[in-house]
């Protein structure tokens, strides 16, 4: 099910804190991150699976790299899966241990490849070209490498990516010249990866995916190499619905421990999830401007669009919304929530019963610690907005809002065209 949320005196409350004093204190839009939560979600996880094995938690962060919330999972163990030199300085910058990061880029430069071996951060390789250009970089370091298992799953199609011929990772017919290559180029090969797409609700998948995994661990050990671990990826899913099933993620653990168990020699999992760590912790609060009755719909417009929130408009993503401020009252009509960017595709939320928002109300918008705020971008010239982290019934701003002159600051304008 949906996270739910406590109300007082009809309002709605994150991390014993009222969404009214948080919006008034910090402005709007605003991101709201509830720090107990997170830990609840990192401890869930890492539970379930080192109930069975030695597990390794890597947290997904393009998901969400605030520095405050890094902080927390550093705090509670996490390692980390990177996909950019940029994700790799913000958690060295968060106090991860380089050691405690895996880097899994996609067609990435030497440079960038340069600089994450000097940072003693291990590469998940992605490619045999990218092999190849690591052996002159920085010969003989730990690898793996990402393959393509032929079995994808997502929320859209947008972000399944273990499909046959997808751009990522080491296509299956040539997974075991590709190990046999890195034995001879002298890398220390670790492990095996594979990364199947984000926001599938289902198990199978992830069966699927283990059993070719297993498959090539044992055709790999016959050329002398006995890997570490294997990775799973990331991937799971959560309710974004209020009646939606949540993934039995101890069911999930159980299956995928035991095959790996029972199959091979192998003695770590890792697994690298974003969403199911961070989605749920965090509530885009975003102000009423206007309403407006196009006869054929009503729509809310509010502070916070795509580009604050890109999801629904990317990927047609449900997000459940609520009036923070009259919270649990009777709905009265169906409304569109829509944002201020100058284009038809910006919409938070389409044909949801609210009690008859007026302007000023506040609205809710969950599940928004997942893909929100890191892909929030400057669009129609609109400021990134704050972040928040309650714990305890207190707030602290973790991001201040940009302001308009910052966008400035890069730019040059040339002498002759100067004012
Ligand atoms: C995006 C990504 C993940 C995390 O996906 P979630 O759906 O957020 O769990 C994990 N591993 C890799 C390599 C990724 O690119």
């Amino acid at each position: 099910m949906m996270r739910e949320f406590e109300a007082k005196d009809g309002i709605m409350q994150i991390g014993g804190v009222s969404t009214v004093d948080i919006a008034e204190e910090f402005g709007t839009p605003v991101y709201v991150t509830d720090e107990q939560r997170l830990r609840e979600n990192y401890r869930n996880i890492y539970g379930a699976f080192s109930r069975f094995m030695d597990t390794r938690i890597h947290y997904a962060c393009k998901a969400n790299t605030n520095l405050a919330i890094l902080r927390v999972l550093e705090q509670e163990g996490s390692g980390i899966d990177a996909v950019s030199i940029g994700e790799v300085k913000t958690c060295l910058k968060a106090g991860f241990s380089p050691d405690r990061i895996m880097y899994t880029g996609v067609n990435v430069s030497d440079r960038e490849l340069k600089e994450v071996t000097d940072l003693g951060v291990m590469v998940n390789l992605d490619s045999v070209c990218e092999m190849e250009r690591l052996a002159s970089i920085a010969p003989g370091v730990d690898v793996s490498f990402r393959i393509t298992p032929g079995v994808g799953s997502g929320h859209s199609a947008k972000v399944t990516t273990g499909n046959k011929g997808a751009k990522f990772g080491i296509p299956l017919d040539q997974v075991i010249s590709t190990y046999a290559r890195a034995k001879d180029l002298g890398f220390n090969v670790k492990g095996i990866h594979a990364h199947i797409g984000s926001g599938g609700q289902v198990v199978e998948p992830f069966m699927d995916m283990m059993e070719v995994l297993i498959e090539l661990v044992n055709e790999i050990k016959n050329l002398g190499i006995d890997l570490e671990f294997i990775d799973m990826g990331g991937g799971i899913g959560v309710p974004y619905r209020p009646q939606e099933e949540e993934m039995d993620v101890g069911e999930l653990a159980m299956n995928l421990t035991d095959m790996i168990q029972e199959e091979t020699d192998v003695k770590t999992i890792v697994l690298e999830p974003g969403r199911y760590i961070i989605c749920d912790t965090t509530i885009l609060l975003t102000r009423v401007n206007d309403v407006k009755d196009a006869g054929v719909k009503k729509y809310v417009g509010v502070d916070a669009g795509f580009n604050t929130l890109i999801r629904p408009a990317m990927y047609d993503s449900y997000h459940h919304v609520a009036l923070a401020n009259r919270f649990g009252k009777a709905c009265t009509d169906k409304y569109d929530v829509v944002g201020p960017i100058c284009e038809s595709g910006d919409y938070i939320a389409h044909d949801r019963v609210l009690p008859d928002p007026q302007v000023g109300d506040l609205v809710a918008v969950y599940d928004a610690g997942a893909y929100g705020f890191s892909m929030a971008s400057r669009y129609n010239s609109r400021p990134l907005c704050a972040e928040v982290m309650v714990c305890d019934g207190k707030a602290d701003l973790i991001r201040e809002a940009e302001t308009v002159e910052e966008q400035w600051t890069r730019q040059v304008i040339p002498e002759r065209l100067r004012l």
